[in-house]
């Protein structure tokens, strides 16, 4: 029925999505959310199933930043999280070993969020200060260790930190290619350059593109990726989202660890990388944020960020409650 409708509209010269209403195209995305809701059940609904598997493992979550703990907004240094989010992300840290990991550089990351009972990752992984076991598998040319005020040892490791200074110089140059495109922001995220492309005209979105691919012609060690209005420009070394939550979860001593049940909640392409990993160890949830159908790795799914805060109050609520197999 659609088609021919479709094939009518097209014979008259008429875009096919103009003989449909808004609450026509509406119940349709309705119907198709609903459907994608079957295969990517709401968190929230699933709590109670999902948390029976808890039991005398270990949970420990991981929190992708804009858009899932942040509303994303459209200038990126106003990403800011709400008083009750960061009480919510404080409340369930309190319960269970919590890792921060974001595009944004780690500094960023943690001045948006001011909390010091979460690790962070930054550059999506490719800086992460985490915990100082004694051994762990990873190169040690590319660890540090670091003290907070307290005097507690930490680990600052950085596995990309030999591409810096070709990452300087082409923050440099982005900004110098981009500069005539009205509407480019370029954000330094330490290791990867982010373009952003929100504010500028649709017919221009293609030379920001370009520019960025004539560019990195010459630095051949570099390639980007897509997010939500962004270019990511980051080196090309086996190192994701993913990878640095194996990091994690090797370095606070649960890497091969049958009683560990990991937690990622993310909403971008880049957190896919994550889910993969949890889907892959069979032993995790990966939960998308996404009020709209799409194509995912993960198993579950909330809606928005307030479904997020609800989703770690109620986590932490049951962490308070079954304090006898949390870590501290
Ligand atoms: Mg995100």
């Amino acid at each position: 029925m659609r088609r021919i409708a479709s094939r009518l509209y097209d014979a008259m010269g008429k875009k096919q999505g103009s003989y449909e209403s808004e609450s026509m195209s509406k119940s349709r995305n309705d119907q198709n959310y609903t459907f994608w809701l079957r295969e990517h059940p709401s968190a929230l609904t699933s709590f109670v199933e999902m948390i029976h598997m808890a039991k005398g493992k270990q949970i420990i979550v991981f929190l992708d930043y804009d858009g899932t703990l942040s509303p994303i907004v459209s200038d990126p240094e106003r990403a800011f999280m709400s008083v009750q989010m960061r009480e919510a992300v404080r409340s369930v840290s309190k319960c269970f070993p919590t890792a921060i990991i974001s595009g944004r550089s780690r500094e960023k990351v943690h001045d948006f969020v001011k909390l010091n009972s979460v690790y962070y990752s930054g550059s999506h992984g490719m800086d992460t200060i985490g915990p100082a076991p004694k051994k762990n598998s990873y190169d040690k040319n590319y660890q540090k260790k670091t003290y907070d005020n307290e005097g507690n040892e930490f680990i600052v490791f950085q596995p990309a930190q030999d591409f810096l200074p070709a990452i300087k110089k082409m923050l440099t140059e982005v900004k110098e290619r981009t500069r005539k495109i009205p509407g480019v922001a370029i954000e330094d995220n330490r290791f990867c350059v982010s373009v952003h492309y929100r504010h500028v005209k649709e017919k221009d979105y293609e030379r920001v593109e370009e520019e960025v691919k004539l560019m990195l012609a010459n630095y051949p060690d570099f390639h980007f990726t897509r997010g939500k209005k962004v270019l990511e420009i980051r080196p090309s070394i086996e190192w994701n989202k993913g990878d640095a939550l194996k990091y994690l979860l090797e370095t606070l001593g649960f890497h091969d660890s049958g009683d560990v049940l990991p937690v990622y909640i993310g909403d971008d392409r880049t957190d896919e990388d994550a889910f993969k990993v949890l889907r892959e160890r069979g032993d995790g949830y990966p939960i998308i944020v996404s009020s709209a159908p799409k194509e995912t790795m993960a198993l579950y799914s909330l809606q928005s960020p307030s479904e997020v805060q609800t989703f770690l109050t109620r986590l932490s609520m049951w962490g308070i409650e079954n304090a006898a197999t949390t870590h501290r």
